[in-house]
């Protein structure tokens, strides 16, 4: 239990996205900006997490502000929806630089080329969908085309495709690791990817 309440602890006021895993239904009910889904409390929206252990109820509240349009050179966070053709994937952007929420959705494209300094044939060698991505808009109009080889971007958030839980980054290894299942896949990772497998 108190292992538990320490990792719960550890969630508070840490910054989620859209559809990420909060807790379990028996710790914690869904307040403000938070749903649940087969017993699994989730973020509706980008912000940070609140636990009211009174109560035993868990909010996400938006950070104060409202997000630009997004435009060209605009750095923006999305996710990866669905895979398209072998070398694009359709992406779903939703937030900021500063994770503020846009007001709807944007669409945006992903091509290999624009995902990989390595030569790529795919680019489910780079991004997955269910992956969240930080990404650099290159075009002027929407739909956009997004480029994560700029700057510090890449995917921020990846789920194993074999089993659906996180996949964690292992400081100075290469491929993320499931820590479910065993299973290891490789992503172009973002600086502060927030899956990090901490210890040895
Ligand atoms: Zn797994």
């Amino acid at each position: 239990m108190s292992e538990r309440r320490q990792e719960l602890e550890k969630l508070h006021r840490s910054l989620v996205v859209p559809g990420e895993e909060i807790c379990v239904i028996e710790e914690f009910v869904p307040g403000e900006g938070a749903y649940v889904l087969n017993g699994v409390v989730r973020s509706g929206v980008v912000g940070r997490v609140f636990l009211d252990w009174i109560q035993r109820r868990v909010s996400v509240i938006n950070p104060v502000g409202k997000p630009r349009i997004p435009r060209r050179g605009s750095t923006v966070y999305g996710v990866v929806t669905a895979l398209l053709r072998e070398d694009l994937v359709l992406v779903k952007v939703f937030a900021d630089e500063r994770l503020r929420r846009y007001n709807g959705m944007y669409t945006g494209f992903l091509h290999v080329s624009q995902a990989s300094d390595k030569p790529a044939r795919s680019i489910l060698e780079v991004v997955k969908p269910g992956d969240v991505i930080r990404a650099r808009i290159v075009n002027a109009k929407h739909p956009f085309q997004l480029n994560i080889k700029l700057g510090n971007s890449g995917v921020v958030a990846a789920l194993c495709s074999k089993c659906g839980a996180p996949l964690y980054r292992v400081p100075g290894q290469q491929p993320l690791v499931c820590l479910r299942c065993g299973s290891k896949e490789n992503r172009k990772i973002a600086t502060g990817y927030i899956y990090v497998k901490k210890g040895r």
